[in-house]
């Protein structure tokens, strides 16, 4: 769906709680972002994500410039706060292929700028395709890489603190650069490792051996290593697949199933079965 067919009609009001820089100086600057909506008919679900509207003059005429962010708190809201979420934003910069001019990206810069007690206007929730299992005994085997652990920080919470009794494996690959950009993992935030003793659960972070070289997060190395549980995961009725972050990871996570699948045919017949039955998830974003 196009970001101009969303609807925008009912904004809410929200207000910045708190802004924190969860990675070091010596990496991209991402932040975890705080924000109470008073309005108690906002409600949402792990996986979904919200609008940011960033008020004009914009290029085109345009009034808002809009973008999507995902929740990165669990249903009950952040801290069990239902009034507040949190959001994991990278503050981004593009670099114009003709000129060689860096310009800031409109949304991520003004949600990175905002202080605490400024007012941001959000739209949504959006997309009910990215949802933790309904069963406490299912798999989950989460994939991503950057920002797109956003998610599966909200998935955490809910199955582990609200929902408490979860049964099933949980899995997490998760790709980064450094080891600053092991986002909730990480010395300046380390919210993920809440759950390193949950019996259910193992995290598998994979750093890349080239960190200045923007070359994409190795996360498939990592499920090389480990490929019979991935492979047996993937291939068990009950286990849910999700994947996140960087459209680019989509390819290389392809190649390595149809290693694991034995062919590019296997896997494509297995990856349509795993849509088709609902256990195949993705949330992709350049
Ligand atoms: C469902 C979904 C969930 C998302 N969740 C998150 C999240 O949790 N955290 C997060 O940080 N982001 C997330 N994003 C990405 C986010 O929506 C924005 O795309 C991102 O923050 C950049 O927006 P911006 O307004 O800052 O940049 P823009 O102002 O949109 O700047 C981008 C502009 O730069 C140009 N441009 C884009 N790419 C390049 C390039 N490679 N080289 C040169 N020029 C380029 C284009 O002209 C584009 O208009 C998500 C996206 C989706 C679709």
């Amino acid at each position: 769906m196009k970001l101009t067919e969303y609807d925008i009609s009912h904004p809410y009001h929200a207000t910045i709680v708190k802004s924190e820089r969860i990675t070091d100086e010596s990496t991209d600057e991402v932040r975890h972002i705080v924000l109470s909506i008073s309005d108690a008919t906002f409600h949402f679900v792990e996986g979904q994500s919200i609008g940011v509207l960033v008020p004009g003059p914009h290029e085109f005429g345009n009034e808002y410039h809009m973008r999507l962010y995902s929740i990165a708190s669990s249903r009950q809201g952040e801290n069990q706060n239902l009034a507040e979420i949190s959001l994991c934003v990278r503050r981004c910069f593009y670099i114009d292929d003709v000129s060689g001019e860096r310009f800031p990206g409109v949304a991520s810069n003004f949600l990175c700028d905002c202080k605490q007690g400024d007012t941001v206007l959000l739209t949504g929730p959006y997309g009910r395709q990215f949802l933790p299992p309904k069963d406490n005994n299912s798999n989950m085997l989460m994939i991503g890489v950057g920002t797109g652990i956003a998610p599966f920080r909200a998935f955490m919470k809910h199955i582990y603190d609200e929902r408490k009794e979860w049964k099933g494996k949980v899995r997490l690959f998760y790709g980064a650069k450094t080891g600053m950009d092991l986002l909730y993992m990480n010395d300046k935030n380390s919210d993920l490792s809440l759950y390193y003793d949950k019996e259910t659960f193992q995290a598998f972070e994979v750093l890349s051996s080239r960190p200045h070289f923007n070359e994409p997060e190795q996360v498939e190395q990592s499920l090389k290593e480990h490929s019979k549980e991935v492979w047996d995961l993937v291939k068990d009725p009950n286990t849910h697949i999700y994947v996140s972050g960087l459209s680019r990871l989509e390819a290389r996570l392809d190649k390595t199933m149809e290693e694991f699948a034995g062919s590019e045919a296997d896997w494509l017949e297995m990856k349509k079965e795993l849509i088709a039955s609902g256990r195949w998830s993705t949330l992709f974003y350049d």
